[in-house]
């Protein structure tokens, strides 16, 4: 949520640089963008920014004459935002600058004591320009500048003041010296250094076209980059080392290529991110899994009493769908509670807890604060986790990366089947760890996962494809869209709803199928379209049953799924492979996938940059 970016080069122009960090970035938010540059003609910073999408502000820039010598600009700084504090607007556009020109500064995150500050600043006669929070971070830091001298200190003497959280770069220009200052807790920020310059990123996708060796800042950690290099203070003000991370990709899996979207391109790498997930991950034997991690390896999960899954969102789809596979396969109780909900709470874990938090990014600050209340309450703490060196992998005892590379589609796809992947091999090594789960029972799911690939291809075929889009295009007037499902496949029903929703802005819910009847039942007439997940299996009959009711009433029924019987008891079907029925929600999710998108795509919507959204939720 929101992107920062920053760079301090040998030799300029850094415009170019700070431009194409934004871009990466930009589905992180994209109401306004905004540039500061050190000017070196007139002795300060010079801020650009415009509300709306980077092409506004390249727009901006155009029109902008930097007329100063271009081997000046060789610090700056960049953000793209999502508002929290006043509305999308040129004025709230970071950067923020102070009374005066020598500053200016970028924020991730929310300064709850943003007013009595403001207040504080106000009386002693300082004018803010913004709504935002975050102006009253420039004026504080410009204020205490003037006395300390030093950015770093003037940085540093103001942290203890703020109550919220978050990621800022500051950028000072004074008696012909840059200075460029970073600072975290909470949202994340990371460095890395080349010879031709350092730069600072909120999310390393900024930082891979420079270096593959990345350095997280911790928590309460303040950073200043030099053209040469980086130094960190740990939030004692000691000097502190950050051990670098080697980030697996490169800066071409994030490009788009020939797709039209990035939702899509993603959507159709699944096969290959399931086989990079887990093929790797079965041991020899067949019968167990064998995480690269050793915390998790031989006997280590075999007093695990409970689970406590906690995420948001998608990556929440995908707890509860892992909450079904850790009881079923190796029978331990299993909670499931939405982060945001989980960390108001006042849990109470019984001893042998282990706390499942589930994250794309593992920087989600509901996620993150819940999984610290958990361990805080005694639990143990294992992630599903997409980013490796992110907070929450960091914070964890043991950690399932999922291999799904950079998703830059907002809505999440691919890395919600990694997700399910990894709690598939989870819920097995789980069981084989207390040997609840047997060695023939292990072998069977894991074999059957080996083959999930090609049922999945199967799922994106031209052909398969082409009746997506027509079922789109004859479902895309309807008044509303109902999701109904059982067992492992409920959550796949929640999935599929929030998919259409978030992308194509049409009304959507997900249901328990046999919940259907006490309300939701209500809803439906010929321009409800309710969508009938339905795998083969022992749940079978009931969801059918589910289904006829539906039918009685007039509904409009899509059936997915491989229950035969429900495929020829509707006109409209999208027939799945069968598979094992804790795998069928990888399957399932495919064809629910492409109808939000094929749906999104005939109602002319941004596919891969929703209104309202942007992708790692940093904010509470
Ligand atoms: N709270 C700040 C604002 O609304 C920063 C939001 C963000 O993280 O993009 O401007």
């Amino acid at each position: 949520m929101c992107g920062i970016v920053g760079a301090f080069l040998a030799t300029g122009p850094v415009t170019p640089v700070l431009l194409d960090g934004l871009r990466v970035l930009e589905y992180r938010g994209y109401d306004s963008a905004g540039l500061a540059l050190a000017d070196g003609t007139s002795q300060g910073v010079r801020v650009i920014k415009s509300e709306g999408r980077i092409a506004n502000l390249d727009n901006r820039l155009a029109e902008t004459p930097l007329d100063f010598d271009a081997e000046d600009l060789c610090a700056g700084i960049g953000h793209t935002r999502w508002a929290t504090h006043g509305p999308p607007s040129d004025v709230n556009a970071h950067p923020h600058g102070g009374t005066g020109t020598r500053l200016a500064l970028v924020h991730n995150g929310i300064i709850e004591n943003y007013t009595e500050l403001k207040a504080e600043l106000q009386s002693a006669g300082v004018t803010f320009r913004s709504d935002t929070d975050s102006e009253v971070l420039a004026h504080l830091i410009e204020r205490a500048l003037e006395e300390a001298g030093d950015l770093v200190e003037a940085v540093r003497s103001i942290l203890g003041r703020l109550e919220g959280y978050y990621a800022l770069a500051v950028l000072d220009r004074h008696g012909g010296r840059n200075q460029l200052v970073c600072a975290r807790s909470g949202p994340p920020l990371a460095l890395c250094s080349t010879p031709g310059g350092t730069y600072l990123a909120s999310d390393i996708l900024a930082l891979v076209a420079h270096s593959n060796r990345v350095v997280f800042l911790d928590d309460g950690d303040i950073g200043r980059l030099q053209a040469n290099g980086f130094e960190i203070w740990d939030k004692d003000g000691r000097p502190a080392e950050r051990l670098a991370t080697t980030v697996e990709f490169n800066s071409a899996e994030a490009g788009l290529g020939h797709w039209p979207h990035f939702m899509l391109k993603e959507i159709f790498e699944q096969p290959d991110v399931l086989a990079r997930t887990a093929f790797g991950r079965i041991a020899a034997s067949g019968d167990d899994v064998d995480f690269e991690d050793e915390r998790l390896g031989g006997d280590t999960l075999a007093d695990v009493q409970r689970v406590q899954v906690i995420a948001c969102g998608t990556a929440l789809h995908a707890g509860q769908i892992a909450a079904y596979l850790i009881e079923g396969l190796a029978g331990i109780p299993t909670d499931v509670d939405f982060a945001s909900e989980f960390r108001y709470r006042s849990p109470c874990l019984v001893p042998g807890t282990l706390a499942l938090c589930i994250s794309q990014s593992g920087e989600t600050a509901d996620t993150l604060a819940a999984a610290r209340l958990a361990v805080k309450h005694g639990a143990r703490l294992v992630s599903i986790c997409n980013v490796d060196g992110s907070s929450q992998v960091r914070e964890s005892e043991g950690v399932v990366l999922t291999h799904a590379g950079p998703e830059i589609g907002v809505a999440s796809t691919k890395a919600f089947t990694a997700q399910l992947v990894s709690a598939v091999l989870l819920a097995v090594r789980l069981g084989r760890s207390r040997e609840s789960l047997s060695r023939e029972d292990a072998a069977e799911v894991l074999s059957e996962l080996r083959i999930l690939r090609s049922k999945m291809g199967s799922l994106l075929t031209k052909e398969y494809v082409e009746d997506i889009k027509h079922l789109a295009r004859s479902h895309m007037e309807q008044t509303g869209f109902l999701f109904l499902g059982r067992g492992v496949n409920f959550p796949v029903a929640l999935e599929g709803a929030l998919k259409l929703k978030e992308i194509s802005y049409m009304h959507a819910e997900g249901y328990a199928a046999g919940e259907m009847k006490h309300g939701p039942i209500a809803l439906i007439d010929s321009g409800m379209s309710v969508f009938v997940i339905n795998a083969a299996g022992p749940l079978a009959g009931k969801v059918r049953a589910n289904m006829e009711q539906v039918q009685a009433r007039g509904g409009r029924v899509v059936c997915v799924g491989s229950d035969p019987e429900s495929l020829t008891a509707t006109e409209e079907a999208l027939a799945v492979p069968e598979t094992l029925e804790w795998l069928s929600p990888i399957l399932n999710t495919i064809p629910l996938q492409l109808f939000a998108y094929h749906v999104a795509r005939l109602r002319g919507c941004d596919i891969d940059k929703p209104r309202n959204l942007a992708k790692s939720v940093t904010v509470e």
